[in-house]
């Protein structure tokens, strides 16, 4: 499965000219996918990274598409957050790359991972767990998933952000199975944007613990969200679905149900205004 990804080139762009970042005005969100679940999101008041991973290989796992946008060209950083320490959201190099003496947010038993990489503070989340920063406010929130790097560590958390910056929230669900947590969510939170994962779900072990696109539309339905921005796809071959199934089968069940309008594909690099 892994040979032919050896020897074909990497689809997308190897980083074109510097993206046009917009003047935000109060309000204005703007949203730039970078990859998989890396995601840049900024406001007339900071801009905040989830999960950057400029990684060639995860392990044995070869990157098939370029990032959409070249470290070296974001924009200042003012936090970090990170859903999980498995190796396609925590990239070690990636943070250290990125570190300027920002806040950075991890799961409660992740701290470890990015301590002496050049942040100012690792703050360590448990669920429902809210903290407030100059310009957003982060709450970490359940997911259906786990959280162990290597086998044996059993002790390190996971989960999702909702972040709030100055009245409109953004969910970024890191990795998670389908679970009754998106209602909950909904109710207690109110996302307005939904980050949601559709890729990954096929193989032993893997439909339990990520959604495949129906189920990530039906979490989209339960949070009672406006917008869907689906995710973790298309860049690392993680699981046996074809690469380009996962889009597909949602825009399939978008349409069925009658909400094709609200899912939002975001082209990598791009930045987006919401
Ligand atoms: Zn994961
Ligand atoms: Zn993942």
């Amino acid at each position: 499965m892994l040979l032919p990804a050896l020897f074909s080139r990497k689809r997308g762009h190897r980083h074109g000219p510097p993206p046009i970042f917009p003047k935000l005005r109060k309000g204005q969100i703007c949203i730039t996918w970078i990859g998989h679940a890396s995601f840049l999101i900024q406001s007339h008041q900071g801009n905040i990274l989830v999960d950057p991973n400029w990684a060639n290989w995860l392990l044995v796992v070869r990157r098939l598409r370029h990032a959409g946008l070249a470290h070296h060209h974001l924009p200042s950083i003012d936090l970090v957050l990170i859903t999980h320490a498995h190796f396609d959201h925590l990239n070690r190099r990636s943070l250290r790359r990125i570190a300027a003496n920002q806040p950075i947010v991890v799961p409660s038993g992740v701290g470890d991972l990015v301590h002496g990489l050049g942040f100012e503070k690792v703050y360590e989340m448990k669920w429902w767990e809210r903290l407030r920063f100059p310009g957003a406010a982060i709450t970490f929130v359940p997911a259906k998933h786990w959280g162990a790097r290597k086998v044996t560590d059993h002790h390190r958390g996971y989960g999702g952000y909702v972040i709030d910056m100055g009245g409109r929230t953004i969910y970024h669900a890191g990795d998670s199975g389908y679970f009754p947590g998106f209602r909950e969510i909904g109710k207690k939170l109110h996302p307005e944007i939904a980050l949601l994962p559709i890729g990954a779900y096929h193989g032993p072990k893997f439909g339990e613990n990520h959604m495949d696109p129906e189920e990530s539309l039906r979490a989209f339905e339960d949070l009672k969200a406006k917008v869907l921005i689906p995710m973790h796809f298309g860049t690392y071959r993680l699981s046996y679905e074809p690469l380009h199934e996962p889009p597909q089968r949602l825009m399939q069940e978008a349409t069925r149900a009658g909400r094709l309008a609200d899912v939002r594909f975001l082209i990598e690099g791009m930045p987006t205004l919401f």
